[in-house]
């Protein structure tokens, strides 16, 4: 590489990982004039483009389908007998992901960012080494490598296990699938082969599936997945995997054994540090797992920076596009921005999909003095013609001395788009009297969440510390 006389490195900024983090830091350092190269060993895009929420999301929508015929009945259709094409869908969607790679590679050489489409490593703090031997110098490096699904402790037949990479371009539909995890990929999988018509065993190690949830939802959710058929088995794990023929043999730590065409582990996915070169520079792995980084993205050795999956602070894409437009805005824009890690609001693509903001029951009453709980639940207007056996679940959380909404947690359609509506209004402080205030819109599902009135329970660390004198 020449070196240009603006700095005494090849350029200002080298980006390792062109995901959703990668490329946004890229495009904004470079839109304030920043020399930018970024490297991809694989595509452009990262896990959400090629192989996490737009591909996943694509299925979600495919797998709704099946019911939305099913219920079209009771609305007076004749729907004849609907047949699935699991080739023509992964096909489709491929096109789709090859489309929107294209448009991020264009978006970055509009922005005038070098792509190297190579595996980049550190030499140096100051220079990375690409597959092909040539090296690159930085005055910066930011490190968005993003994650990789975790397969556990190895156990007998782990190589006949699939990941989330693998379930978005099986040659097949399985007929049936044991998927193994509680976490978000892994519910978000189960409902997605159930609405195509597998049969769906769930594995969980724990008691019930989304730790970190609030408990009312995932007991909800858990109940809403059995009623379509989903075989839910908490506090049992894989112990072995035996291939029989054209099945697989999955056993689980109680005994059982249960046959299927794919077995699938979501365990969790982790930062992708290992060989990057970083472990004799300085830079600190936290006990998490992920690069250690302060509240403006950057490691323990100054010129080097982090953001998205591989710093396990908060894995959602919308996150990492944050941290990457703050970690450009505070070293080339001139303004210090921190990223504000509360208040996230996120979205379980399950059938019910789950929308949550902020606090659940457990963590308020453990932060607050008083909590004051508002939860419904109730059969959707769709459901009184479809028949389908399902229900909408909501609840606030207030905290009960300043009227604020901590929490929300709603289960039901487009749950996703509700929470990123309330989100603004949580975000903003909105209390529960502000909630109440906003006229509701009838007849529709959230006019809930404005017509609350009765608290299902007020707990109060005052009146119970009281009554213990
Ligand atoms: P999660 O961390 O969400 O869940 C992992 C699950 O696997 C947990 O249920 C965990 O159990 C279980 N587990 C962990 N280790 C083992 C083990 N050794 N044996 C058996 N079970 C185990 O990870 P995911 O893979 O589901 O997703 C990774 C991340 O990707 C998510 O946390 C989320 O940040 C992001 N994501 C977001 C989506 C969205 O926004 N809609 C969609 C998909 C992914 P336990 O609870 O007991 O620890």
């Amino acid at each position: 590489m020449t070196q240009s006389s603006k700095s005494q490195y090849d350029v200002d900024l080298f980006v390792i990982g062109a995901g959703s983090g990668g490329v946004r830091a890229a495009r904004i350092a470079a839109n304030y004039g920043a020399r930018v190269m970024i490297a991809e060993e694989f595509r452009v895009g990262g896990t959400c483009v090629i192989r996490g929420c737009v591909p996943k999301k694509l299925l979600v929508y495919a797998s709704r389908f099946s019911h939305e015929f099913e219920d079209a009945a009771g609305f007076g259709w004749t729907v004849p007998e609907a047949s699935f094409s699991w080739p023509t869908l992964i096909a489709n969607k491929d096109r789709e992901i090859d489309r929107l790679e294209a448009a991020y590679v264009a978006n970055l050489e509009r922005s005038k960012v070098k792509i190297v489409r190579s595996r980049a490593v550190f030499e140096d703090r100051h220079t990375v080494l690409l597959s092909s031997g040539e090296k690159v110098t930085a005055d910066n490096i930011l490190i968005a490598t993003g994650g990789w699904p975790h397969m556990g402790p190895p156990i007998p037949g782990i190589e006949h296990a699939i990941s989330s990479n693998e379930a978005l371009h099986l040659p097949e539909l399985p007929k049936r699938i044991v998927v193994q995890g509680g976490g978000y990929i892994a519910v978000e999988f189960a409902c997605i082969f159930a609405g195509m018509g597998s049969e769906v065993t769930l594995v969980y190690r724990g008691e019930n599936i989304l730790r970190g949830f609030d408990d009312d939802i995932r007991e909800h959710l858990r109940n809403e997945m059995q009623t379509r058929g989903i075989k839910v088995l908490c506090g049992h794990t894989v112990t072995a995997i035996d291939k029989a023929g054209d099945e697989y043999l999955t056993h689980l730590s109680d005994g059982q054994r249960i046959a299927a065409d794919k077995v699938m582990f979501a365990i969790g996915r982790r930062p992708n540090v290992m060989g990057l070169g970083i472990d004799n520079l300085g830079c600190k792995i936290h006990e998490h797992g992920g690069i250690e980084v302060d509240e403006y993205s950057r490691t323990a050795v100054p010129n080097i920076y982090a953001v998205g999956d591989v710093t396990n602070r908060v894995n959602l894409t919308p996150v990492a596009i944050r941290e990457g437009h703050a970690f450009a805005d505070t070293v080339y824009g001139g303004k210090p921005t921190r990223v504000d890690h509360a208040d996230v609001p996120t979205a379980v693509f399950s059938e019910p999909e789950l929308g949550v903001i902020g606090l659940t029951e457990a963590q308020a009453r453990e932060q607050l003095d008083t909590v004051d709980v508002y939860k419904t639940t109730f059969r959707p207007m769709k459901a009184t013609l479809s028949g389908r056996a399902t229900r909408v679940f909501m609840k606030l959380l207030v905290d009960g001395d300043t009227g604020r909404v901590v929490g929300c947690h709603i289960a039901g359609p487009d749950a996703g788009e509700l929470i990123q509506l309330i989100g603004i209004a949580v975000k903003m402080g909105a209390t529960k009297a502000d909630f109440d205030a906003t006229m509701a819109v009838h007849p529709t599902m959230a006019e809930e969440l404005v017509t609350m009135r009765e608290k299902a329970a007020s707990y109060s660390r005052r009146a119970a510390g009281r009554a213990a004198e």
